[in-house]
């Protein structure tokens, strides 16, 4: 078993049924699952591996992203389609999507990317 101690953060955002948002807060990981969390004080100051935030940041619950489509990133500035309806927005880009390629693949991978900087989870 490994623990992982995070201390000192600024405000920890539970997301819980009162909607909690703790300051000074710290949270102790067993084995990857959240195990205690709180304000610094009430959890044990020891662990495996300790990380530091220093006060500095905001800790929050993972986003979870349950529908994107990867390939129409690089769609999203065509010009034509800029401003348009959903109707009109469509009629300019299913052109585009229906041929699919190599570069469907290329447009994907910004989106990767930015999901892992935000730490958002599928
Ligand atoms: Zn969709």
């Amino acid at each position: 078993m490994t623990t992982l101690l995070i201390k000192n953060i600024h405000t920890l955002v539970t997301m819980d049924s009162d909607r909690r948002e703790i300051r000074n807060a710290a949270m102790i990981v067993r084995d990857n699952v959240i195990e205690h969390i709180g304000i610094i004080e009430e959890l044990p100051q020891t662990a495996d591996e300790i990380l530091d935030l220093h006060d500095r940041h905001i800790v929050l619950p993972g986003l979870v992203n349950t529908h994107h489509h990867f390939f129409q990133t690089l769609t999203r500035v065509v010009p034509a389609a800029q401003n348009c309806d959903l109707f009109n927005w469509l009629k300019v880009l299913y052109p585009l999507w229906a041929n699919q390629n190599i570069f469907s693949l290329v447009s994907a991978k910004p989106m990767i990317v930015k999901f892992l900087k935000i730490v958002c989870v599928f």
